[in-house]
């Protein structure tokens, strides 16, 4: 594993200087100030000051082109949990919204140091959950995406706590080797997959590679062969196409940037298991990828390369047209070329690009490029509500925004604010719509505890039935056999579940009577 660099301030400025204003950096100067004072007498696992786990998490966020706030709140999102400092003192020396992203930020990781709470989340059986589409281990990661960001209020908190992770993942070598595994199978199964919903597939790729070889030691060392292998087997034809391409679109004027790209090492072992392991079915191992100025151009180099080479039909796919659910976007086609040997060519605009590698932080980089904010407002517009999710959503509120502090105030989201998230005594998570009450919470987790529900504790105290829940609430169900639900718990309520097993058992109850 390579050793990461020691970083200065500097070098965080260096990236923050060229899209932030000399006058708003001040504020992330401070911040950094603070953060190297509270953390002057610590040292991390490794033995390197502690202030260089900041540093680095900041270097992620301005590569990401992120603003003074989130920079700010990354320097100071560890002050609050080691040191004497607290949030209502970042609060009052820095503003109320950076004390909330370093409140945020603190709060998830209370979640994440609650002994198993993850593991409990990823692998205890929760019969309790309405049959659908997605499949348990899915169904998880949804309620936990859906967690950190009712959490959290406002995404960039997720953001740099990605960040943290990715940082914590790239020094992963410094902790005992039992922890190590641990800590990077929750990032295959946690982090990786909300960095992969917020579409920032540069932060998605490089916290699976570097969680792969802790997890799977052996699977690790048999991709990084494979992908030697043809890689190497592969640069050649890939030259030439690149070449070929380079001149095809010169001789139509369209300008154009073009490289190869390598697979990322666990997507690629992903793919391999479906496709039995056998590497020659796999076309994108190494792929060409255009990155032309708009749509229109586009689907005119997609016809242009489909003139020169045949394509594979069942391999075009138009995620223009059809974006995948995280926003990304691209034409990719399969097509033989040069050896007549399929090769995978991927077609984007720069804005596309910048979403795929970014996603939603791309829609809050600092200084609003142009093309980016147009070609976004466009796909809003375009999509179905189906697509509407929560990262359109946000963009149509940026949208809105007029002025810097305005673009602010949308930033402070609450898109899962009409949901509550409670908790079992054992700590698993009971995701419930707002105003749901213990009643709600006791059939949530089966009918049969609804159905003999005698009382309920939240938070250790004895609660009224009708009792709306908040979430962080820990909620202890009490049943007694002979109990039966009572005809006015329907006036109180919220979900359709509790709902139809109350009205089922009052009828089978007259009926019994009768
Ligand atoms: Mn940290």
């Amino acid at each position: 594993m390579t050793s990461l660099p020691t970083l200065t301030f500097d070098d965080i400025k260096a990236v923050g200087l060229t899209y932030i204003k000399p006058v708003d950096w001040r504020l992330v100067e401070s911040a950094y100030k603070l953060a190297a004072e509270a953390h002057k007498d610590q040292v991390r696992k490794s033995g390197e000051p502690y202030i260089q786990h900041p540093l680095h998490v900041a270097l992620i966020l301005a590569q990401l082109g992120l603003d003074p706030a989130t920079l700010a709140a990354a320097f100071l999102h560890d002050v609050v949990e080691d040191t004497p400092n607290t949030v209502a003192m970042i609060r009052r020396r820095f503003g109320w919204r950076i004390g909330t992203l370093v409140d945020g930020v603190t709060k998830l990781e209370v979640i994440e140091h609650r002994p198993g709470f993850f593991e409990q989340l990823l692998r205890s059986p929760q019969s309790h959950q309405q049959p659908h589409a997605l499949n348990k281990t899915e169904r998880r990661i949804e309620t936990l995406r859906k967690l950190f960001l009712a959490t959290s209020k406002d995404v960039r908190v997720v953001l740099i706590k990605l960040a943290d992770r990715l940082h914590n993942m790239e020094t992963l070598v410094s902790i005992e080797p039992k922890r190590q595994v641990e800590i990077a199978q929750e990032t295959l199964e946690i982090y990786a997959p909300i960095a992969y919903r917020l579409g920032i597939g540069t932060i998605k790729g490089r916290l699976e590679d570097l969680a792969f070889p802790y997890v799977m030691p052996k699977e690790y060392r048999t991709v990084v062969r494979l992908i030697k292998r043809e890689a190497i087997d592969r640069e050649a034809q890939v030259k030439k196409v690149r070449r070929i391409l380079m001149k095809l679109l010169a001789t139509h004027g369209i300008k154009s940037e073009i490289h190869a790209r390598v697979k990322h090492l666990y997507s690629l072992y992903r793919k391999l298991e479906r496709y039995n392991h056998d590497i020659s079915k796999i076309y994108d191992v190494v792929a060409c990828r255009i990155i032309v100025n708009s749509v229109e151009e586009c689907y005119q180099v997609l016809g242009l390369i489909h003139q020169r080479w045949k394509p594979y039909d069942d391999r075009v796919k138009d995620y223009i047209a059809t974006p995948k659910s995280n926003g990304y976007q691209s034409l990719h086609t399969t097509v033989r070329a040069v050896s007549d040997r399929p090769i995978e060519i991927q077609i984007r605009t720069q804005a596309m690009h910048e979403q795929a590698e970014f996603g939603v932080a791309a829609h809050w980089r600092y200084s609003e490029q142009k093309g980016t904010l147009n070609y976004l407002r466009k796909r809003v517009t375009q999509a179905s509500s189906r697509e509407l999710n929560w990262v359109s959503a946000l963009v149509r509120w940026q949208r809105q925004a007029r002025s810097y502090q305005d673009f602010d105030q949308l930033m402070k989201i609450d898109f899962f604010g009409d949901r509550v998230f409670a908790y079992t005594p054992r700590g698993e998570v009971i995701d419930l719509p707002i105003g749901s009450t213990p009643v709600d919470f006791a059939y949530t987790i089966h009918s049969e505890i609804g159905n003999h529900l005698a009382g309920a504790k939240v938070n250790g105290k004895m609660t009224k039935l009708d009792q709306p829940l908040k979430t962080g609430d820990v909620v202890e169900i009490l049943v007694q056999t002979k109990l039966s639900p009572k005809a006015d718990w329907l006036t109180f309520v919220k979900t359709s579940q509790a709902k139809s097993h109350i009205r089922r058992s009052l009828r089978d109850k007259t009926a019994g009577i009768n």
